[in-house]
């Protein structure tokens, strides 16, 4: 009966995502960063490094070309300050200007007090000074960019568990989560949320959205399929009769 509701999706065929109606080319999901850097040695360097994790890194040693660069969509900037044509903190105040939201690290030498507050006053999210260690580097990349999408809707964490809308995936202590598109659409609800109290009113909503054919008891009958699904991973689906649902954190994960 449960099936009539709801046919899990087959892993390798259809996916929950993505969404939003883009084609899935492999580069989709990439995080883009635009590195502004004069020095070609870092620049080829990171570039390799950042190519190899998958990222899509493009290159301008100028203002001038990050000016260019700018024409497209940006993901993460990585800024150098002191460039042939100018000072990257100029370039930084006039990018604020009409693009408060793209995350940007400074990397740069200038490592004093002062220059490293100026630096985040004019609307650096990070300021990392040279020489640097690029595996910190990409942490802090990693840490802007994760910020971004939860701030964007786009991705949602609560403890051990991650929802990425866009791949429409799900991993609950670093295990995927086989989850069929309307167990993901609950999960997302759920971990936006978390640990605040989703009512089951929202829930039955959505679900109502994508199937006219569902009852009051949806809601139930997805939360008690993710409880299962969420068993051994340190998450727990708590209800609060009457109300609604929320996550929390089990006290004592057991490891299954
Ligand atoms: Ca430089």
């Amino acid at each position: 009966m449960e099936e009539a509701i709801d046919t899990p999706v087959r892993k390798g065929t259809e996916r929950a995502g993505p969404r939003g109606g883009e084609s899935g080319t492999a580069h989709d999901d990439a995080l883009r960063v635009l590195l502004v850097e004069d020095d070609a040695a870092i620049a080829r360097e990171l570039s390799l490094r950042w190519g190899e994790r998958g990222w899509v890194v493009e290159v301008a040693p100028t203002l001038a070309a990050a000016d260019v660069a700018r024409a497209a969509p940006l993901g993460i900037v990585v800024l150098d300050l002191g460039l042939p044509d100018g000072d990257g903190l100029d370039w930084l105040a006039r990018l604020r200007r009409d693009d408060a939201t793209t995350p940007l690290i400074v990397l740069t030498a200038r490592d004093t007090v002062a220059e490293r507050v100026r630096g985040l006053r004019g609307g650096a999210d990070d300021y990392v000074v040279k020489p640097f260690e690029p595996e910190e580097l990409d942490a802090r990349i990693e840490g802007l960019a994760r910020r971004a999408r939860v701030e964007r809707g786009d991705a949602a964490h609560y403890g051990a568990l991650t929802w990425l809308k866009r791949e429409g995936r799900a991993y609950a202590a670093g295990r995927e989560l086989d989850l069929s598109p309307r167990e993901f659409e609950v999960l997302g609800l759920l971990v936006m949320r978390a640990p605040r109290l989703v009512p089951k009113r929202i829930l039955t909503d959505a679900l109502a959205e994508r199937n006219l054919e569902v009852g009051d008891s949806a809601a139930e009958v997805y939360v008690s399929r993710l409880r299962k699904k969420l068993e051994g991973s340190g998450i727990a689906i708590r209800t609060l009769r009457g109300f609604g649902y929320h996550l929390a954190l089990e006290a004592s994960p057991s490891m299954s």
